[in-house]
């Protein structure tokens, strides 16, 4: 299996670190808002990288964070912890919200048939590990104490660009602007570990102790005590969106290594940007869309894990309804092939070599997980005119183990009986001769019968009444 890895800029053959697991830890919501689509994709990104992991034979350990604590409203360190600010607007306290939207989160997995990672941690659930780790920073001289916080001594540690390739001073351009909100910090790369309940967090609500005072931790420490915690360190593949790799797995990587002395992970993946018109789509940004609004518009969220399969996860993906109406029939399409083909399977399979579609298949999601070249084979299998149709769904539900589009609960199409047949074609010549009243007689009589036909661009169809 390859994979393109981050830190390399190449794609590299994977070499697990154990024989015996996996260790993969994607990057988890900030549970204050709804997920936006762009997220998703990143998501199914991480779970399409599960599955071919797991179909490459191995065991894997896959641990999602939740963060629940400390994000603020710019990653670096500046404005308000985003939940503490929801809980405000909602008026509702701030457990309730991180609740809320982390079921609002699980509920969007089960609806794209995104396995859940078998470990959530929230991120309050590992402040024990996290105050841990800073002290080991300590000792080791790479953070320092100021009176509003704790933060990570950035110059100190010898490989802070390592993942980014920015150049220090180019961030310390980006990162100008709050050094005038702690005129303690020594350089503006350094970046917080553990604020203290000082000016605009006197009120901030979560809050534990530790050897610094009352505080709660920064954004990035999260992720370095859970990974570790969970995974040993170091562990094989860290995942998330491309805007990670300069501040926050940057940062991730400063504080576990420069903790531990080792690496952190092996490989690092990071999925491209959802776009929509020509900007990515972001809860900040305000252009973003929900699943509830796709489903509103009667788009099956299947439709729209189509949709990201399409292109490469290491490409940008603009949105449009448009393009996602398209995927939307060509996901429709499909499952009208599957149930055709689940009509006309014969009792005894013949026999026919489908190993080189396997071989094919097998190259494609393991070449850094093509998807757009897994649906190109899955839709060549299916019209195929040399393969049966036994053979066409063992195929199909082969491939879609990575996929993830649920075709095995595709179901058969009923039989319609003759005499509804013969009343929808009298029907389609009445409206062809503009005889509407006459046809949507017949249009009624069907559906007494208990069927119901629709009209389509392509002509009508028949269905069993639900
Ligand atoms: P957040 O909840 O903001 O921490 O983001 C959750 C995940 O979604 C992270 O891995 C982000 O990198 C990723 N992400 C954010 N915006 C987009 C987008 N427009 N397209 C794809 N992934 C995104
Ligand atoms: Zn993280």
């Amino acid at each position: 299996m390859v994979i393109f890895n981050t830190l390399s800029r190449e794609k590299e053959t994977f070499k697990p670190i154990r024989k015996t697991w996996v260790g993969l830890y994607t990057c988890g919501p900030t549970v204050y808002n709804y997920a936006h689509i762009g997220n998703l994709r990143t998501y199914i990104f991480e779970d399409i990288l599960e599955r071919t992991l797991v179909w490459n034979g191995y065991d894997v350990r896959r641990v999602m964070n939740i963060t629940d604590v400390g994000h603020l409203t710019s990653d670096a360190d500046a404005g308000e912890d985003k939940i503490q600010r929801e809980a405000e607007k909602e008026k509702r306290s701030v457990w309730d919200v991180a609740q809320f939207y982390t079921e609002a989160f699980l509920e969007d997995f089960k609806k794209l048939n995104i396995k859940i990672p078998k470990r959530l941690d929230p991120a309050t659930k590992f402040i024990k590990e996290q105050i841990k780790l800073i002290e080991r920073l300590f000792e080791r001289g790479l953070a320092y104490e100021t009176s509003k916080a704790i933060y990570f001594n950035v110059p100190k540690f010898k490989n802070y660009t390592k993942l980014s390739k920015q150049p220090l001073n180019e961030k310390i351009v980006a990162a100008r602007n709050e050094v005038i909100s702690d005129p303690e910090k020594r350089h503006p790369a350094d970046f917080v570990l553990w604020f203290k309940l000082i000016d605009r967090f006197k009120n901030h609500i979560m809050r534990w102790s530790s050897p610094w005072g009352m505080g709660f931790p920064g954004w990035h420490i999260e992720c370095s005590a859970i990974s570790t915690s969970r995974l040993g360190q170091p562990f094989d593949i860290h995942t998330g969106g491309v805007d990670h790799i300069n501040v926050h797995h940057t940062n991730e990587i400063a504080q576990s290594e420069g903790a531990i002395g080792k690496p952190l992970a092996r490989y690092w993946m990071h999925a491209e940007f959802l776009i929509i018109n020509e900007a990515r789509m972001g809860k900040s940004e305000g252009n973003f869309i929900t699943l509830s609004k796709i489903k509103e518009k009667d788009i099956n969220p299947l439709a729209y894990r189509y949709f990201t399969l399409t292109a490469h996860y290491r490409s940008k993906l603009n949105f449009t309804w448009e393009a996602l109406q398209a995927a939307q029939r060509a996901f429709e399409k499909l499952s009208e092939e599957i149930s055709l083909l689940k009509r006309n399977l014969k009792r005894v399979s013949a026999k026919q070599n489908t190993e080189t579609y396997l071989k094919r298949f097998t190259k494609a999601i393991n070449d850094d997980l093509n998807t757009p070249q897994v649906l190109a084979i899955l839709w060549e299998t299916v019209k195929s005119s040399k393969l049966s149709p036994n053979n066409k769904l063992k195929l199909i539900l082969i491939y879609d183990q990575i996929l993830g589009l649920n075709l095995k609960n595709v179901k058969k199409p009923p039989i319609i009986p003759q005499n509804i047949i013969k009343l929808a074609e009298q029907r389609e010549l009445l409206r062809a001769n503009k005889q509407f009243i006459q046809s949507d007689a017949l249009r009624k009589q069907i559906n007494k019968l208990g069927y119901v036909v629709k009209d389509t661009a392509t002509g009508s169809t028949i269905s069993k009444k639900l």
